[in-house]
């Protein structure tokens, strides 16, 4: 049923697309695993790209014809260059994107990609011969030959979510995690450990009111990521987005939650990234100022 591939790619999310467009425009034949085609280059956290050093990457990343700033292009709500006030090492671009629009423009390039193959399936460990990966077992039973492997699993492999008190097994949310790597990448050799992250809630705007927050729009100029000229909508059709600010009743609600929260309870035991707090973490860490500044960003058109 498959035949023999020079690479197999598991994972489509923005890691493995990218690496099947390498390697397929380098004249590779290539196969796409992915637990869900329809989630392919899914946004996991708030729908940006950039910002201060991944904006970079994104650039760096189109500067050797990869598709994440096109994307990122083709897809943007907003554009925002950050850090204007100092010098142009500094700069860095930033999109707010429309989710579904970014996952749908990343399938269409690929899909317009020749020597990319699809393949909706879990790989549950990599076939190994002699010390050389040689294709992959999935987890509906196929076995899958290739010349080489690359696993671009995100935050699934063995992933765990919390959500308050609830505590369950999860790549992404309402997406399983995946098994089966893991142990058998531990048991050839390699350390495993855990990395935590978070993400904000999601409101519905119509509940919102937006007259008390204060507007963040665009830039008049929209610059992008790609150095190719991608076509973009019109500075005028921006979306904003805005900020608004907790007070101290907003602190005190807060509060009353610390001892449901997984941050506080002991049960995340992971590294998490350094600008990354939560509201908890803010609130507790910096507990003499008497506001937060808080990110209002749509999630699309
Ligand atoms: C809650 C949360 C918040 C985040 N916040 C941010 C943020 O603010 N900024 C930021 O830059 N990044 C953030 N991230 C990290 C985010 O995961 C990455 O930016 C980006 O999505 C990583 O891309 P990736 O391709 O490595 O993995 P992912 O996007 O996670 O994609 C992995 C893909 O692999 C598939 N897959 C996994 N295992 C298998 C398998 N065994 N077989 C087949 N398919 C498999 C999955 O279905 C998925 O499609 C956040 C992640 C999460 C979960």
């Amino acid at each position: 049923m498959f035949e023999n591939y020079d690479l197999i790619v598991a994972g489509a999310g923005h890691a493995g697309c990218e690496a099947a467009a390498a390697a397929a425009n380098l004249g590779s034949k290539v196969l796409l695993i992915t637990m869900n085609l329809n989630t392919i280059a899914q946004m996991s956290c708030n729908p940006a790209m950039g910002g201060i050093a991944k904006g970079q990457i994104v650039r760096e990343i189109d500067a050797i014809s990869g598709y994440s700033g096109i994307v990122s292009d083709k897809s943007l709500i907003q554009f925002r260059m950050l850090n204007k006030s100092k010098g142009p090492a500094m700069w860095s671009p930033r999109t707010q994107n429309d989710r579904m629009l970014f996952s749908l423009t990343w399938r269409e390039m690929l899909e317009n990609t020749p020597n990319v193959d699809f393949y909706q399936d879990m790989v549950q460990s990599i076939i190994i011969k002699n010390g050389q990966a040689v294709g992959v077992k999935t987890n509906l039973g196929h076995e899958i030959k290739a010349k080489s492997v690359i696993i671009t699993s995100g935050t699934f492999l063995n992933g765990i979510i919390h959500i308050g008190e609830k505590q369950f097994g999860g790549g992404r949310v309402a997406e399983k995690a995946a098994t089966g790597i893991t142990e058998q990448l531990v048991a050839n050799g390699f350390e495993s450990s855990r990395l935590k992250t978070g993400t904000p809630p999601r409101v519905d705007a119509r509940s919102l009111d937006y007259s008390k927050m204060e507007i963040q729009a665009g830039d008049e100029e929209i610059v992008g990521f790609s150095y190719l000229n991608i076509e973009k909508i019109n500075p005028e059709d921006q979306l904003p987005c805005h900020i608004t600010f907790t007070n101290e009743l907003t602190h005190e609600i807060l509060k009353t939650g610390f001892d449901k929260s997984p941050m506080y309870t002991g049960r995340i035991e992971g590294v998490g990234p350094r600008y990354c707090p939560s509201i908890e973490d803010k609130i507790n860490r910096f507990a003499d100022r008497d506001r937060h500044q808080i990110f209002v960003e749509p999630e699309g058109i």
